[in-house]
């Protein structure tokens, strides 16, 4: 059997490079070889955090575009050569979960998330891919194969915050961490028509990037309490919704105190420790105030993946501001990971191309 090499999580905070065969294409599968990779902070925290348990050699990585190399007998809209964008999340269409309108938890919690969680990611010279036909998109031309890495998760997860909070017409909304998934929730939030947003975040790279997708107000948690902070900048008033994307268990503390009756707080943190999350009591309304807790994993796909490169494709939304650190290489992607552990203040998000 052919080898191909991967960074894969070896053990509890270990990654390495390892060798395994190059997966084969079931029926309904493609086989696919990147083009454009990125480390995501989820990588982070299943490695580093223990955040879903032990893992060992199992290869990371969740975001691509790439090329199909095999497909299955099955498989009727990709043929080898193609150039396609892979979703994080690769659902079982089949499954009642997915049917019901939650695929990202088709045939149990969290199944929808294949990649780097279940079985070997996109780390790798080839990438498996289940369900092509529903899980693949073809990478239209004018959109490079960088940005559409970006597609496979920091667009769709930011936009499920904005999604999940029901931003209307003139919300202010609270964007609560603003890096590559928190500045994609404030973009998300602004095209559906939010009045005022702030965001919250201290590295002065994230702040100026927030500003540009459409950010009216920066918090900096580092400079004392936000709520105390927001809270002053509304006059006293709560705001609409807030999105957790930054911070730990405490922000959800801090997203009901700011948020209104009625409001919403909309979760796309992955928390990665801890075991419960504290709701205060007074601020929840003693159990009564109407407000809407809901955390959420991004929609995969291949529809959502279409939709979301129109939004590139017609200028709806630029991607490639977040694309701070640029390598050429797969053996890079060692040093991009350890940087999206890291964090430098200059870092939004590092991409790998081998196009
Ligand atoms: P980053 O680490 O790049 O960004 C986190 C942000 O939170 C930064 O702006 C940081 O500020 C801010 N922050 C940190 N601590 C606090 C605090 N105490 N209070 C307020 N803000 C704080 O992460 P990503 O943008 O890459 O990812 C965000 C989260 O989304 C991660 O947990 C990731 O795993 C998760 N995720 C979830 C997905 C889903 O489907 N739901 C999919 C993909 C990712 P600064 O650094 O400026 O100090
Ligand atoms: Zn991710």
């Amino acid at each position: 059997m052919a080898k191909m090499k991967g960074l894969a999580m070896l053990d509890f905070d270990t990654i390495g490079w390892v060798e395994k065969e190059i997966p084969k294409a079931g029926p309904t599968d493609a086989i696919c070889k990147p083009l454009a990779i990125s480390p995501c902070t989820s990588d982070v925290h299943t490695v580093w955090e223990k955040a879903l348990g032990a893992r060992h050699d199992l290869i990371l990585g969740h975001e691509a575009s790439a090329e199909v190399v095999e497909v299955g007998a099955l498989v009727k809209d990709f043929k080898v050569g193609d150039k396609v964008i892979i979703p994080a999340i690769t659902p079982d269409w089949e499954a009642v979960e997915s049917q019901a309108g939650y695929s990202q938890h088709s045939k149990g919690m969290l199944n929808g998330w294949k990649f780097s969680n279940t079985k070997d990611g996109t780390f790798a010279e080839y990438f498996h891919v289940n369900q092509a036909d529903g899980n693949m998109a073809h990478l239209p031309d004018g959109i490079s194969v960088e940005d559409a890495a970006m597609l496979s998760d920091m667009v769709p997860t930011g936009f499920h915050g904005a999604n999940n909070a029901e931003v209307e017409y003139g919300d202010t909304v609270v964007v609560i961490g603003i890096g590559p998934v928190g500045l994609m929730a404030v973009a998300g939030s602004v095209l559906r028509g939010a009045g005022r947003v702030f965001g919250v975040g201290s590295r002065t790279t994230c702040r100026e990037a927030a500003k540009y997708y459409g950010a009216t107000d920066l918090i900096n948690y580092r400079d004392g309490d936000i709520v105390e902070q927001i809270t002053e900048a509304m006059n006293g008033k709560p705001v609409d919704k807030v999105i957790l994307a930054g911070g730990g268990l405490e922000t959800f503390d801090q997203a009901v105190r700011l948020v209104k009756p009625g409001g919403i707080v909309s979760n796309i943190n992955y928390l990665g420790t801890g075991d419960y999350i504290k709701i205060p009591r007074v601020e929840w309304g003693l159990g009564m105030g109407h407000i809407r807790i809901i955390g959420g994993l991004m929609p995969g796909g291949r529809k959502n993946m279409e939709y979301l490169s129109r939004m590139l494709l017609h200028g709806r939304l630029d991607v490639s501001p977040l694309l701070t650190h640029k390598y050429n290489r797969l053996e890079d992607l060692e040093e991009a990971l350890l940087l999206m552990k890291d964090k430098p203040k200059d870092l939004i998000k590092p991409i790998v191309s081998i196009a």
